[in-house]
Parts: C-alpha cells; sequence; structure tokens
C-alpha cells in the first residue's frame, strides 16, 4: 500500500465553466466534504463557452441521480424536453425517414435476438418495419410521453428517454449545486500555465489581474483551445476529418412550431446535416457541415430556409476538428469536454463523454504520486470509446446511397476503419453484431442505423428456424398490437410536460 492521507489530493483546480466544467465541479464536490481538498472553478465571462450541446442520450439520467438532481425540478429549470431517439431523415437517401430510438426491439426469444426473427418474417411476407416493435418509436411517431414503468413485465419499461434541454441553464443549474456543495468560483482569463521545471506536472495558473491559482490537480475543461492539456502539457491530437469531414456548424435558435416532438430530427443535407431539437420555450437548430462542400453563406441560407419557426438571432457560427486529444490525462491535468476531442453532435455523444470521463476519473482517482498505472488506464478506456463513437458515427455517412452531392460521393466511397467495415459485413450477412468492451451504443442501436440506412442482410440466423414459425409469429402481431395501443393511450409530450414539469 502506498496511498496514505498525507498523500491525498488536497486541491483540484477545474479550468473553464461551460458545461464540461460545471459538470465536473458538482460531480466532484463531494470530495471537498472530506475536509482535505478544496474544489476551485475558473472561468472568464469575456471568452464565454460552447453552450449548444441541447440533445443527450439515457445515460444523463443516472449522473443526475448521483448529483441527487429531481428529475422534474431539472426539466422545469432548463425548458428541457424528452428524448426518445432521434429521426434521420434523407440520410440513406433522399425521401428516406427513420428513427434510431433508444431500449430495444421487441423481445428476444430462446436467446435469439429479435430482429433475427423480423427478418425471417418479413422475408415470409410480413411487411411491417421494425420499428412498429419499439415503443419509442411508436410513442415519438403520435408525439407522446409518459412515465416508464419500473416493471419489466409491462411494455412500458422498454420506454427509455433522455433530455433536450438549454446548455446555458443547465451550466447554471449545475453551478448552483457545486457552489452549494462548497466549489469556489474565480472569475478571469488565465494568461499563463507554469510547469515545474524538476518534472513538467501542472504548478499553477496565472490569471490576467496576476492573481496565481496552484493546485494538485488540474481538470482541463478549457474547450477546443486545450489550454493546459494541449498549449501547456503538448498532449498531441489525432485528427479523424478524413473520415468525418464536418468542420464547421451554425446555430440558431428558433420560436416554437407545431407540436413538440419528443425527438431529435437529423436531416442530411448538401455538405452535412441539421439539426432540430425541441425545447420548452424554444426550438434549436444547427447546420453541421464540411467547409470544402458548401460556402458559410449558402449554409445559412439552408439553415433559416429550413426552420419551422422564425428565426429568434443571427446563426452562430462554430469550428471545429474531429479527433481525440491523444493523451486525455498528461502527468497532473485531466482534459474534459471539447478540451479531450471532439466528436460532432449526430448521436448527442459530447455530453455523454464528460460523464464518462468524469466517471473513470472518480474510478482511477490520484493520490500525489500520480501512478502512471493510473494514468495509462485512463487513456487507454478513453482512447477507446472515442473510436467505438466514431465508428458508429461514420456508419451514418457511410451507408448511403446519396450520389446528389460531392459530399456525399466523397463518404459514400471514402475507406472505413476497419472495426467499423468488420461489423457492417457480419450484419449484412447474416444480421449479426457484437458489441465489444462495454461499449456505448447497443445492438439495438447499429441495427437500427444499419437498416434504416439500407445496410439490410442476407439471410437470418438459422438458429430461429428451430422454432415453431407460426407460434413466433403469433408472438409477434400480439407485441405489435400493445406496443400501438400503449402508445395510443398515452398523454401527448407537450400535455405530459405540462403536467410534470412546465417551467415557469
Ligand atoms: P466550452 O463550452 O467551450 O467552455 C470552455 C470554458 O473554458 C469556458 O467557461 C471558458 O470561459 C473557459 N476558458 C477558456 N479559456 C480560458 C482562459 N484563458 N481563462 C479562463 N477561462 C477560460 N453535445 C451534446 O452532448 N449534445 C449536443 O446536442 C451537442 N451539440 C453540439 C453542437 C455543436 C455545433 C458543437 C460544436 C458541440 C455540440 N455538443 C453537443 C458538444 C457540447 O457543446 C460540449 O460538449 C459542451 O458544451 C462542453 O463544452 P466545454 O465545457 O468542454 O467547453
Amino acid at each position: 500500500m502506498t496511498s496514505r492521507p498525507d498523500n491525498a489530493i488536497r486541491s483540484v483546480l477545474i479550468v473553464g465553466g461551460g458545461t464540461a466544467g460545471w459538470m465536473a465541479a458538482a460531480a466532484l464536490a463531494r470530495l471537498g466534504q472530506n475536509g482535505v481538498t478544496r474544489v476551485t472553478l475558473v472561468e472568464s465571462e469575456d471568452i464565454g463557452t460552447v453552450g449548444v450541446g441541447e440533445a443527450t442520450i439515457p445515460p444523463l439520467a443516472s449522473f443526475n441521480a448521483l448529483l441527487g438532481i429531481d428529475e422534474a425540478d431539472f426539466l422545469r429549470q432548463t425548458q428541457g424536453s424528452f428524448k426518445l431517439g432521434i429521426e434521420f431523415v434523407d440520410w440513406g437517401q433522399r425521401g428516406d425517414r427513420y428513427i434510431h430510438p433508444f431500449g430495444s426491439f421487441g423481445v428476444d426469444m430462446e436467446g435469439i435476438k429479435f430482429h433475427q426473427f423480423w427478418l425471417m418474417a418479413r422475408a415470409m411476407g410480413r411487411p411491417e418495419p421494425l420499428g412498429d416493435y419499439s415503443l419509442c418509436i411508436a410513442a415519438a411517431r403520435r408525439n407522446r410521453m409518459a412515465r416508464p414503468s419500473a416493471d419489466p413485465q409491462t411494455v412500458l419499461s422498454s420506454l427509455k428517454h433522455a433530455y433536450h434541454f438549454d446548455a446555458g441553464l443547465y451550466a447554471a443549474y449545475l453551478r448552483r449545486i457545486a457552489e452549494g456543495h462548497g466549489v469556489t468560483r474565480v472569475e478571469g482569463r488565465i494568461a499563463d500555465v507554469a510547469l515545474r521545471p524538476e518534472d513538467g506536472f501542472v504548478e499553477s495558473v496565472t490569471l490576467t489581474d496576476g492573481r496565481c491559482l496552484a493546485a494538485d490537480l488540474f481538470v482541463d475543461c478549457s474547450g477546443f483551445r486545450g489550454l493546459i492539456i494541449e498549449q501547456a502539457l503538448k498532449a498531441g491530437y489525432e485528427d479523424w476529418s478524413h473520415w468525418l469531414p464536418c468542420d464547421r456548424a451554425l446555430a440558431v435558435p428558433s420560436a416554437k412550431a407545431g407540436a413538440l416532438t419528443p425527438y431529435t430530427r437529423s436531416t442530411a443535407d448538401r455538405a452535412g446535416w441539421r439539426w432540430r431539437i425541441p425545447l420548452q420555450h424554444r426550438t434549436g437548430n444547427g447546420y453541421v457541415y464540411s467547409s470544402g462542400y458548401i460556402s458559410d453563406d449558402d449554409a445559412a441560407s439552408a439553415l433559416l430556409g429550413g426552420l419551422d419557426g422564425e428565426a429568434l438571432g443571427d446563426p452562430r457560427p462554430l469550428r471545429f476538428v474531429t479527433g481525440r486529444r491523444k493523451q486525455q490525462w498528461v502527468k497532473n491535468c485531466v482534459a474534459l469536454g471539447l478540451s479531450s476531442g471532439f466528436l460532432e453532435p449526430l448521436e448527442s455523444t459530447s455530453i455523454h463523454l464528460i460523464q464518462s470521463g468524469i466517471s473513470k476519473l472518480l474510478a482511477l482517482f490520484p493520490d500525489r504520486s500520480f501512478d502512471p498505472v493510473m494514468i495509462d488506464e485512463f487513456n487507454r478506456l478513453s482512447k477507446t470509446q472515442f473510436e467505438q463513437i466514431r465508428d458508429f458515427i461514420i456508419l451514418h455517412y457511410k451507408a448511403t446511397a446519396r450520389t446528389d452531392t460531392p459530399f456525399w460521393d466523397y463518404v459514400r466511397t471514402m475507406e472505413v476503419p476497419d472495426t467499423l467495415s468488420r461489423k457492417v459485413e457480419l450484419f449484412r450477412r447474416s444480421g449479426r453484431f457484437f458489441r465489444y468492451e462495454d461499449e456505448l451504443f447497443s445492438e439495438a442501436s447499429w441495427v437500427a442505423v444499419m437498416l434504416g440506412q439500407g445496410i439490410t442482410p442476407e439471410t437470418w440466423d438459422p438458429l430461429v428456424d428451430t422454432i415453431d414459425r407460426g407460434a413466433v409469429l403469433r408472438k409477434m402481431s400480439g407485441l405489435r398490437d400493445i406496443i400501438a395501443r400503449t402508445a395510443e393511450a398515452m398523454p401527448t409530450h407537450e400535455a405530459f410536460i405540462a403536467r410534470y414539469c412546465a417551467a415557469s
């Protein structure tokens, strides 16, 4: 045993007060309760935040629960709404429309995956889409929402959800929690980072007004610039833009229009895709595009022309390079959020990556010896997770039949990572899929996107044919029926929110 209380981390400095900084602060605040560790966050109002992360995936609920956050209160305070999945429009080809839902399709039978039975049924002439066997899709198509059931015997237990919220309000909400638990906030702009001459560890940062902030552990949440992890510690960046060539975005809110949909919409466009995220008070919109294939002006026109409500401002430009920091933890500095890398928000994974980075940091929390074995493990896990999500996002671009613009020609014909090619080929042959090393997206997610974008298996699992076909088809009909009736009986998303968590 080498870990001793007198070697404990006594001070943590979080650099940056965007979503990453305040999520880290709220989660690390409890460290302060041991009476040994001080947690401080420094941010600069002059620099501001990116602040457009508005769509999430289901694990965020467990992060909020760990912080003791009440769901209804959080949604009220962040103008939040529910998300049952993402509707993809025009991706496989123009005119296509499918939903990637949370949760699963149908129920597995005799240990065989449900979609394998669906493949057999389709070959037998049953035309229903796989989406008829997902309660999330059935509810999303009807703009319905209800409280999921905790009883696994009921179909309502398959209603998995995430949230849409106003990112600025979420950061403010977390700030109240963090400050309530003793985190100190410092307003100021960092001008310099000092490294210890003897070993290159970070010693302190100096603000433009001369104040100096020292700490044992630094958490770099400074956004794309990677103020400490890159500018001071030179962690290096792996550029993935040959696979994911979108490098800019324009974001603009619009007035609410039409029904409050319980899903994010992603519409493929000439040189990228447009998002639509419905909140209680407004709709968030954006266009993620490749500057090599469309001008900023044309992208702005496409974005504004596609809004379903009046624009509430001018489009805000953002630039990025898709990829990951080669080392996300270097010496006594851990990068979280945009400073650790960037994957475009097609599957709403950035906030999740922050959450997962925080979990890993807590699971491998160091003492002042900063054991390199812990640091290596953190970096290995982070690399694997970024690469797995990268592959899932690339799939959306690669699995297309679109030939209408040079952008789609490029992504349709590009070489993709072997790790992705193998998965696609296995599915194409036999509808089979394997999840590696706790990967984030489930088999149902991969199946939804592959089928949704035209990758159709040549055959189904032969074990399906060992089970009585008539009984299987009857069970499928019953399931489809109960899913449709359950969705039909739910309140509208709007009515559910009005009753449960209406913002004041
Ligand atoms: P930032 O928001 O950039 O915050 C950086 C902080 O560092 C700021 O407080 C700044 O003041 C501070 N700082 C920087 N330099 C200094 C300095 N010198 N001195 C003092 N302070 C400093 N994620 C999702 O999960 N879902 C989405 O739908 C989604 N959509 C997105 C759409 C786009 C177009 C983009 C670009 C990102 C999207 N994201 C999304 C990602 C999400 O926005 C980020 O993960 C999230 O905002 C976290 O950002 P951050 O806190 O790392 O950085």
